[in-house]
């Protein structure tokens, strides 16, 4: 395995499948069905779950809501979708830990790094819910800087697209894929990865990113063994 302990992140959009809103239990039997061939390779996985299939602040601030709420109940709905996706991954027989980035005792663990590790090292999947725990971030940012905490290999970002293009193939059919790129030329092309915050904190501490096609059976066991698919960023 190319990989030994990863930090995937999965986009809350992922989880509503076919659907509008919310929660597809089939889309998360899927995804607990890969993230297992890997854990029984011995991976060790730290999982960074989003909330926009529930609720964004910015959404709710464009409506009048006060920003800093809205973010607050963002926040709230990783924790939902972290323990959805606790719930799929544990009816896998896959051992887990959710761990909150906002205190929430009854339902989740607090983040303590050190903790988080352990549970790694004891072939526990870590689901960091609540993001950072701080309003006007992303959880890309809570993605990176728990990737950069508990010293993982790479950041996987799962999303429905098979990798950084050119321009958005959903709207530019002459788009080109890249199979490698630069911190550097992501930046200097105006290519959209992550948001810059996370995208800065990931090139300051030299830690890669692969951004590939999550909703394919198969792939993340496939980055993970090294094959090229997908696309990633590093120095
Ligand atoms: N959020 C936040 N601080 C964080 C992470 C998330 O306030 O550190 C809030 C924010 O309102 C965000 C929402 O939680 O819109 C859901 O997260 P995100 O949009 O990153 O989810 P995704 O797009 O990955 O589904």
């Amino acid at each position: 395995m190319k990989y030994k302990r990863i930090l995937l992140k999965l986009s809350g959009e992922a989880l509503m499948g076919e659907r509008q809103y919310g929660i597809d239990p089939a889309r998360l039997a899927e995804y607990a069905e890969d993230i297992k061939a890997i854990t029984d390779l011995g991976v060790q996985v730290a999982i960074v779950i989003g909330g926009g299939n529930i609720f964004r602040g910015v959404a709710g601030a464009s409506n009048g809501m006060d920003r800093v709420q809205g973010d607050h109940m963002g926040m709230l709905a990783t924790v939902i979708n972290g323990l959805a996706l606790q719930g799929a991954l544990e009816d896998s027989n896959i051992p887990t830990r959710l761990q909150s980035a906002i205190h929430i005792d009854e339902v989740a663990e607090p983040f303590i790094m050190r903790k988080a590790v352990r549970h790694l090292e004891k072939g526990r999947v870590v689901i960091f819910g609540g993001g950072t725990g701080n309003p006007y971030f992303t959880t890309d940012s809570a993605a990176v800087l728990r990737a950069i905490e508990i010293k993982a290999d790479v950041i996987l970002k799962g999303t429905r697209v098979d990798g950084i293009y050119t321009a958005d193939p959903e709207k530019d059919t002459t788009a080109v894929k890249f199979d490698h790129i630069s911190f550097d030329d992501v930046l200097s092309k105006g290519l959209k990865v992550m948001d810059t915050t996370a995208f800065t904190l990931s090139q300051e501490n030299q830690l890669p990113i692969i951004v590939f096609d999550m909703n394919k059976k198969g792939n993340l066991l496939k980055v993970i063994s090294g094959e090229n698919i997908g696309t990633k960023v590093n120095l």
